[in-house]
């Protein structure tokens, strides 16, 4: 048990984590690089404390000072929140080793996890359906590769064992390209993620990204949450979530639900995670599990009521969760836009002072945001700066919802992607439901050229 935690972030992600923090009673210690001394949640902290310079690698990427800020502060548990060292087993070990609790899975699942090859062994395993290929790595012998190809059937796509961000991933349409493609993911594996395996799956043309969200105690209860849709994508980065996901029979998602929370009992998975699947055709498509908290967590907690960052923190304590399966429904329809300092057109950075901050409230309206008039959004880190989340009776109300809360919303001084969002609510293909992961990126190629 702890009743002090330190959140290794910035951002929202530290002010939601306060938030969930205060209400189960549990004092926080907030940490900050130089760039981000100025950052409206450390006033909101119980404690805060200068972890680095501004370079992520030296403050909220360096371990050591994390744990030394934890022990000097005499927090017991350290929360990661999304990116950064969140996925490190590394990490967690080494919290672990200084007699610290992880809010998270143990390092063992992480690095399971972190390793797509093994990933998917597991879940083959454990019975969640993947993407057709071969559970292992691929050989260095060519001929072998292609045949392995030959049977999957082009296009295939090559990834990196150790891949992530959406890099080390290439598409292969025939035999001709194989050969090149192998070597340069190989090579590109090695370089960016230090793990020269690659592997070997179909591709799929036309998937939309479909998630399901799962919370573990340490006492083998592991529930599933409902479903999203992330199909909003810009280069692999979310724009907008959904949950539900549109159009899809419950039972098939329950079906679904009900394999991945075996899944977690299988590995003695704990705490909070996400099992990520392309939907094709009517068919899940397991890519990758998540072994943390994600960006869009909101829209699962607006149509579950479950607070996730709450849980996870009660998972961490040990505590046996009181929820059970039979007890998880989903009401409504929740959508959230990311809202991104950023050119809404060239999608340049547009870090600055922020002048004005007008948030949109009412019935069924969340921002989570670390943003205040007079703060200067850093320009070293993403570029997130709030999140409109909504709730409605069903999709219709939560899409006229957030058109009005996003014309409701207004930060000055910098650029914002708001405008960017504004079209998107009223363009008829999101409004209908049900876009292909490819839609967004369409639509902006359209823009482009109108
Ligand atoms: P990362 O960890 O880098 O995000 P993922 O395995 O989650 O990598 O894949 C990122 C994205 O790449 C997916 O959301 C999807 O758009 C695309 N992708 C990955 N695997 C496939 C596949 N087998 N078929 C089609 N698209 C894929």
């Amino acid at each position: 048990m702890f009743d002090k935690l330190l959140i290794a972030n910035r951002g929202e992600i530290a002010v939601r984590i306060q938030r969930a923090c205060r209400e189960l009673g549990i004092k926080t210690v907030a940490v900050y690089s130089e760039a981000d001394a100025d950052a409206p949640y450390l006033e909101t902290a119980d404690e805060a404390i200068c972890i680095g310079p501004t370079a992520s690698r030296r403050s909220y990427l360096n371990a050591d000072a994390i744990i030394m800020a934890a022990l000097a502060t005499g927090a017991g548990a350290i929360h990661p929140g999304y990116g950064f060292l969140s996925e490190n087993a590394a990490f967690s070990e080494a919290i672990a080793a200084a007699g610290l609790t992880f809010v998270g899975p143990s390092a063992t699942a992480i690095r399971t996890m972190g390793d797509k090859v093994a990933a998917k062994r597991a879940m083959i395993a454990a019975g969640v359906p993947c993407v057709p290929g071969p559970d292992s790595a691929l050989p260095q012998d060519f001929d072998t590769v292609s045949r392995i190809a030959a049977e999957i059937g082009y296009p295939v796509i090559i990834k990196a064992a150790g891949g992530g961000g959406g890099r080390g991933m290439r598409v292969v349409h025939s035999d001709r390209e194989l050969k090149d493609a192998v070597d340069l993911t190989r090579e590109e594996a090695l370089r960016f993620f230090n793990n020269a395996e690659i592997y070997i799956e179909k591709f799929l043309e036309n998937p939309r990204h479909i998630e399901i969200q799962v919370l573990c105690d340490s006492h083998g209860n592991a529930l599933w949450l409902g479903d999203r849709d992330c199909s909003m994508q810009r280069r692999h980065q979310k724009v907008i979530e959904e949950a539900p996901a549109p159009g899809i029979d419950r039972a098939v998602i329950a079906a679904i639900g009900e394999r991945c929370a075996n899944a977690c009992r299988q590995i003695g998975y704990v705490g909070a995670g996400t099992f990520e699947f392309l939907y094709e055709d009517g068919e899940f498509y397991f890519i990758e599990m998540n072994t943390r908290v994600q960006v869009e967590h909101p829209v699962t907690e607006l149509v579950t009521g479950v607070d996730i960052v709450a849980m996870q923190i009660r998972a961490a304590q040990g505590e046996r969760f009181k929820l059970a399966q039979s007890d998880i429904a989903t009401s409504g329809h929740s959508i959230e836009c990311r809202i991104n300092a950023e050119d809404p057109f060239t999608f340049l950075p547009s870090p600055g002072l922020v002048t004005k901050l007008d948030l949109p409230s009412g019935d069924g309206v969340r921002v989570d945001t670390h943003l205040r008039a007079g703060y200067t959004v850093p320009s070293s880190y993403d570029s997130l700066i709030a999140k409109l989340i909504v709730h409605g009776a069903t999709r219709e109300e939560a899409l006229t919802r957030m058109r009005q809360a996003l014309g409701n919303l207004h930060i000055g001084g910098i650029s914002t992607n708001i405008p960017l969002q504004i079209e998107l609510l009223a363009e008829p293909g999101f409004a209908n439901g049900g876009v292909n992961i490819h839609h967004l990126e369409h639509w902006l190629k359209e823009r482009r050229v109108a």
